[in-house]
């Protein structure tokens, strides 16, 4: 029995015996099958808990004749094991590959379950600096505290085999067992070290963090301009389908990407024209007429954080 294939019953077995101690029920995820070579599994909507098993997140895969490419790794270890074993029922192809959207905890934590001989993970360079900074260490505490056992002492946070070096065209093309990939750089927008991931043959791009479909944003103190220049890398694509590092797919991505670049400018402008004439940013808030964006989803949670990071980003950019 090839070692990709023991690890995971091993891992079952394991589960099952210290079942009755951490008293978690063994995970199991449905890939759900967007075109011929891509499934995701889709993460439930809200805040990684103990309730939902730290399932809020989304991961896809791809099946080539070569191997399976894996594009990040949920977030915890037993959700990377419960990836790992549905992947299997799927394709009788070993994961070969896993690339990591970005080192925020809900995206790789899984990484430990799908590690192994035979196994590469790829990431942007920036994700070294991001891996060691206080920012992870202390979110890997608070896991620690808010998703035990699922995160525990036996947690390890892996980085990359294999840190990518982007060319000035911040694209990576590969071929594999008869598909065709496009890694693209849009670090920066949401985190350092953000990348996308395109299948060509599928026309299906794996967006990570920086697409949202059908809703307001979360835009937190991201950096809002180069968010905007790697949505307009979007575009020209023309994806079939664009599947999100939360929330559900789109097949139809136009109206999302618009939604996004129009709201992503109107903060912006209305923040920066409230930095530069030194208006507080309570008083900037309600002289703003938000009617444009108040009946879109995640408007009320998400809008007034969007507008106060979007104000502080202002402050640096007038700053500079
Ligand atoms: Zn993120």
């Amino acid at each position: 029995m090839p070692a990709w294939l023991l690890r995971p019953l091993l891992g079952c077995a394991l589960g099952l015996l210290a079942a009755p101690v951490l008293a978690q029920a063994p995970l199991t995820l449905t890939p759900i099958k967007a075109s011929e070579h891509v499934y995701y599994f889709q993460g439930e909507s809200g805040v990684a808990a103990r309730a939902n098993r730290a399932f809020n997140s989304n991961a896809s895969f791809v099946v080539t004749g070569d191997g399976v490419v894996v594009f990040d790794a949920l977030g915890t270890p037993a959700l990377g094991a419960a990836m790992k074993a549905a992947i299997a029922s799927v394709t009788r192809q070993p994961v070969r590959l896993v690339i990591v959207s970005h080192f925020h905890a809900d995206h790789f934590y899984g990484l430990q379950a799908l590690a192994g001989p035979g196994v590469e993970i790829w990431g942007h360079p920036n994700g070294k600096e991001a891996l060691g900074s206080p920012f992870t260490q202390d979110r890997l505490e608070q896991r620690r505290r808010d998703l035990a056992p699922d995160v525990g002492p036996g947690t390890r946070l892996l980085g990359a085999d294999r840190w990518l070096d982007f060319g000035p065209s911040r694209e990576i093309a590969f071929e594999r067992g008869g598909v065709r990939f496009r890694i693209i750089d849009v670090s920066g927008a949401h985190s350092p070290e953000d990348l996308m991931l395109w299948i060509d043959n599928d026309r299906v791009l794996l967006a990570g963090d920086l697409y949202f479909s059908g809703r307001v944003p979360f835009v937190g103190n991201a950096d809002s301009k180069a968010w905007l220049a790697a949505i307009d890398r979007i575009g020209p694509l023309k994806p079939a389908m664009v599947i999100p590092g939360h929330g559900a797919a789109s097949r139809n991505p136009q109206p999302d990407i618009d939604l996004t670049r129009d709201y992503l400018q109107f903060l912006r402008a209305a923040m920066g024209r409230a930095v530069q004439d030194l208006v507080p940013f309570d008083e900037a808030y309600r002289a703003v007429d938000w009617s444009r964006f108040a009946k879109i989803p995640a408007f009320e949670a998400a809008n007034r954080i969007n507008a106060y990071g979007t104000y502080l980003r202002m402050e640096q950019e007038a700053l500079k």
